[in-house]
C-alpha cells in the first residue's frame, strides 16, 4: 500500500499539477515536511490512466495499482543506499532488508553514485511500458555526487519521449547550478500548523505542540523524534539540564543531532536575551539571559563543531565537551 498521502500536501500537489510546465520539477524546501511524498504523488499522478486534467492520481486504475505495489514498470525511485530501505518502507513500497554491516565492508553510501545514474539512463532510453509516461524521482537531489550529477545532465535537459523527472531537495542551494537551471522550482513550505498537529495527533503523538515547535514546524521530524522516544517533557527539560552541565541530557542523541539541539537552544537564548519568545522551547523551559555576546560566540563555536559532527573520534567525550561549552556560555550570558 502506498503511504504518501500527507494531508497538507493536497494543495501543493494540485498546484504542482496545474503549474508544471517543464518535464523536470524540483520540489524544494525544509526537510521533514513531505518532499519525497510530494514527488512520489506527482509521479503517480503523471502515470495515472484515469484522472481528469490537473487532478491527482485516481488510486484505482491499473497504473495506480501497479504504482502502489511498487512494481510500476515506468517508475524509478533513486535514493542513496543509506536511505533506500527506510524511505521505501515509510512509503509502503517493497524494499530489501538492509544487510547487517560486515567487518571490512563499506558503510552504505549517503551519496547517489554514478552507477545508479547509469542504470537510470538505460531506463530513460527504453520505451514506456504502458505508454503514458516514464517518471524518475530523485531524493534527496543534493545526494547526487558530482560525477553522478554530470552523468544525468544531458538526459535532464533533453529527455527522450515521455520521460519526466521529480527531484526533491532540502538543500537546493548545494545542487549544481546546471541541475537547478534544468528544473522548474516547486517550493514546498512548512505545512499549516493545525494540519500538522491534527496529523501528529492521529499518529498518537502526545504533546504534539511542543514537539512540532521543537522541530521548527516539521511534522515528519516531530514524528521521528516521538518514535525515537522523545517526549515534550524531556525536550523542555533540556535547557535547564544543559545549564547544570548534565551530559546525560544529550547523550542519547546521535552527534549531528546533539549539535542541532544545542543550536536550537542557543538560537532561543539569543532571542530571549532580546526580549523575544523562544521558537523551539517553551518560555518556561528557558532561562532569561542578560547578555547576547557570550551566546553569539557560542553559536560560532557550534557552527565550527557541526563540521565534525558526522565522525567525532570519541562521541562521549565530544558531547561532554559540548555540554561544558554550553554551560560556560549560559553562565556568562546570565551575568
Ligand atoms: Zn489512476
Amino acid at each position: 500500500m502506498l503511504n504518501a498521502d500527507l494531508p497538507w500536501l493536497q494543495a501543493p500537489l494540485a498546484d504542482a499539477l496545474a503549474r508544471a510546465r517543464s518535464h523536470a520539477l524540483l520540489v524544494q524546501g525544509p526537510a521533514g515536511v513531505g518532499q519525497l511524498e510530494l514527488a512520489v504523488k506527482l509521479a503517480q499522478s503523471w502515470l495515472c490512466e484515469d484522472r481528469a486534467e490537473n487532478q491527482p492520481a485516481c488510486s484505482h486504475c491499473a497504473s495506480c495499482k501497479l504504482f502502489a505495489s511498487g512494481t510500476h514498470p515506468d517508475f524509478q525511485l533513486l535514493l542513496p543506499e543509506a536511505l533506500d530501505a527506510s524511505a521505501r518502507e515509510s512509503l509502503g513500497l517493497p524494499f530489501e532488508e538492509a544487510e547487517a554491516p560486515k567487518a571490512g565492508k563499506a558503510k552504505p553510501s549517503r551519496e547517489i553514485k554514478v552507477e545508479a545514474v547509469r542504470n537510470l539512463l538505460a531506463f530513460a532510453q527504453a520505451t514506456s511500458a504502458r505508454g503514458r509516461a516514464k517518471v524518475v524521482v530523485i531524493f534527496p537531489a543534493e545526494a547526487l555526487n558530482g560525477i553522478a550529477a554530470n552523468a544525468l545532465l544531458k538526459t535532464l535537459e533533453e529527455p527522450s519521449g515521455l520521460l519526466r523527472f521529480a527531484l526533491a531537495s532540502h538543500d537546493s542551494a548545494s545542487l549544481l547550478p546546471t541541475i537547478r537551471s534544468r528544473c522548474q522550482p516547486l517550493p514546498l513550505p512548512l505545512p499549516d500548523r493545525a494540519a500538522a498537529l491534527a496529523w501528529l495527533a492521529a499518529k498518537g503523538v502526545d504533546g504534539a505542540e511542543g514537539l512540532l515547535a521543537a522541530t521548527g514546524g516539521r511534522p515528519q521530524q516531530a514524528l521521528a523524534w516521538h518514535e525515537a522516544g522523545l517526549t515534550d517533557a524531556t525536550w523542555q527539560a533540556i535547557p535547564k539540564r544543559v545549564a547544570r552541565g548534565e551530559v546525560a541530557a544529550l547523550s542519547d542523541w546521535a552527534p549531528p543531532r546533539v549539535i542541532d539541539v544545542l543550536q536550537r537552544l542557543c538560537h532561543d537564548l539569543v532571542r530571549r536575551s532580546h526580549g523575544q519568545p523562544g521558537q523551539f522551547f517553551a518560555a518556561a523551559a528557558l532561562p532569561l539571559p542578560k547578555r547576547a555576546a557570550p551566546l553569539l560566540a557560542w553559536d560560532a563555536e557550534l557552527r565550527r563543531a557541526a563540521r565534525h559532527a558526522e565522525h567525532p573520534l570519541n562521541a562521549g567525550l565530544w558531547i561532554e565537551a559540548l555540554v561544558a561549552q554550553a554551560q560556560t556560555a549560559m553562565m556568562a550570558a546570565a551575568r
